[in-house]
């Protein structure tokens, strides 16, 4: 009786699942893995949003093979000391993941390689289960990752994708192999089978008009399946296909922001340590001390005073989720208006975010602040000008600033114009804009 095991991470489905197929082709019975590593917890990524809707992911994945007869097989500790308890419990050959784009995954890798290697066992990694095209493949003359996104999105373009594989029929688990239950807690919002439905959805209902509405605040016309595709229970190129099969300038420019996705992990997993320090200095004395604290406490309490800015922290923390376009002016203004460091704002998001992602959330957050991959590095976004573009009729600050409810049309984004009874305790502005932008290009030397 041949058996394999497979370590899912950060691909909880069955869907086109390459290291599952492969499992199944090679073996009678299979071993589904999940792993809780504490790890993860100490270093500050296991935020209460991420471990809810993780929960969700693993009932799901946990329902859907006993569908088919089986079931998953959920241990914690360290990955590479239990993925070899469980390997050598049910005499497995060989085990499959993933392949892996962070630091912090790449380690994992490692030490699950040389683990099982010396206990005569084979480490199987598979690539294209996380992006549709695998970090790594595509690198233009003389490096290793690309480094603008608008040659990479041009090649990634033209790369033929593999088919997307169907979920298999039955997965045979041996009985001897035990499991801890399944973590608590549930956010209702997780697992393959509403990341499924959101999809389907999204592409009848949602795709055609995303390329006139993706920066519309209040319209909130994106597709939010982020934290399906963080957490792998839609796979990158299962959607790609997809969008790609229904067609139009609404699929084009969402396949378009997949590409990001893909781009963010090229470079991830070239530069791991980007995760922290920054892709590109700018040698930034950033503001630190009491006054800079308090200022990065505004911010985060979506009490700055300008109201876009503040209404979409509100959502942020209220939803755990927040519209790309409020995430750019967000993060400008902490970085660029009030010059606090990136990394500052990035655990903040991170310790929030449903789909709160290293490789998404860092390389996001650099380059917003000029120290990543943004071609214009000292860009600030004025969010007042952003305000009239992106939420012309205020609904979106409404929506999330009870305090300006009543304050009608655009007049909502200027509350230090109105009398102080219609601004119920709103706070006035930490900065002005233009005093900001002063201090950031002094500082830069720019000016
Ligand atoms: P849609 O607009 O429907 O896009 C579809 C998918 O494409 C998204 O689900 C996402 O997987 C991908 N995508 C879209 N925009 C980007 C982008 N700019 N970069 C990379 N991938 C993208 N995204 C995360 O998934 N996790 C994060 O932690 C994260 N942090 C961010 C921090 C900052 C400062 C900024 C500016 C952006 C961040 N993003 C992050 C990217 C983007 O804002 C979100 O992916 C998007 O808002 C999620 O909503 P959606 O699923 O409706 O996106």
């Amino acid at each position: 009786m041949k058996r394999a095991v497979v370590l899912f991470t950060g691909d909880l489905r069955l869907h086109d699942h390459p290291p599952l197929r492969a499992a199944l082709a090679a073996a009678d019975e299979v071993v589904p893995l999940f792993v809780q590593d504490p790890a993860v917890a100490r270093a500050g990524f296991a935020a209460p949003h991420r471990r809810a809707f993780l929960a969700d992911c693993l009932a799901d994945l946990d329902a859907g093979l006993r569908e088919r007869g089986g079931r998953l097989v959920v241990r914690t500790g360290d990955p590479a000391a239990e993925v070899c308890a469980v390997a050598a419990e049910c005499d497995a050959a060989e085990v499959h993941v993933a392949a892996a784009d962070s630091g912090f995954g790449q380690r994992r890798e490692d030490r699950l390689r040389t683990a099982l290697g010396s206990a005569g066992r084979r480490l199987h990694v598979h690539d294209t289960v996380v992006t549709a095209v695998p970090p790594g493949a595509l690198a233009p003359q003389g490096s290793d990752h690309f480094a603008v996104f608008t040659p990479y999105f041009r090649r990634w373009s033209a790369e033929k994708l593999r088919e997307a594989l169907p979920a298999p029929r039955t997965v045979r688990v041996p009985d001897s192999v035990r499991s801890a239950g399944l973590p608590p807690g549930t956010s209702g919002a997780g697992g393959e089978g509403a990341a499924r439905r959101r999809l389907s959805t999204w592409l009848r209902e949602g795709l055609a008009a995303y390329d006139t509405s993706q920066d519309d605040l209040a319209g909130d016309a994106t597709s939010r399946l982020s934290a399906h595709l963080h957490f792998g229970t839609l796979s990158a190129v299962e959607t790609v296909h997809r969008a790609r099969a229904v067609g139009g300038p609404g699929a084009d420019a969402f396949v378009r922001q997949l590409c990001w996705r893909d781009f963010n992990r090229q470079l991830l997993a070239a530069r791991p340590e980007v995760s922290a320090a920054d892709y590109r200095g700018r040698h930034d004395r950033w503001r630190t001390g009491t006054e800079a604290e308090a200022d990065a406490e505004a911010w985060r309490e979506g009490r700055t005073g300008y109201p876009v800015v503040d209404a979409a922290m509100r959502q942020l923390r209220s939803e755990g989720w927040m519209h790309n376009r409020g995430r750019l002016l967000v993060a400008s203004f902490l970085t660029k208006t009030l010059y606090v460091d990136w990394r500052v704002g990035a655990r903040h998001f991170l310790d929030l975010l449903v789909d709160g992602d290293i490789a998404n959330n860092q390389l996001n957050w650099q380059w917003v602040a000029g120290t990543g991959t943004d071609t214009r590095p000292n860009r600030v976004l004025n969010p007042l000008l952003q305000a009239r573009r992106h939420d012309p009729a205020g609904d979106y600050v409404r929506r999330w600033v009870p305090e300006l409810a009543s304050v009608d049309g655009s007049a909502v984004h200027e509350p230090w114009k109105l009398p102080e009874k219609d601004r119920n305790g709103y706070p006035a502005p930490v900065v002005e804009l233009s005093d900001g932008r002063n201090r950031f290009r002094q500082a830069r030397g720019l000016d």
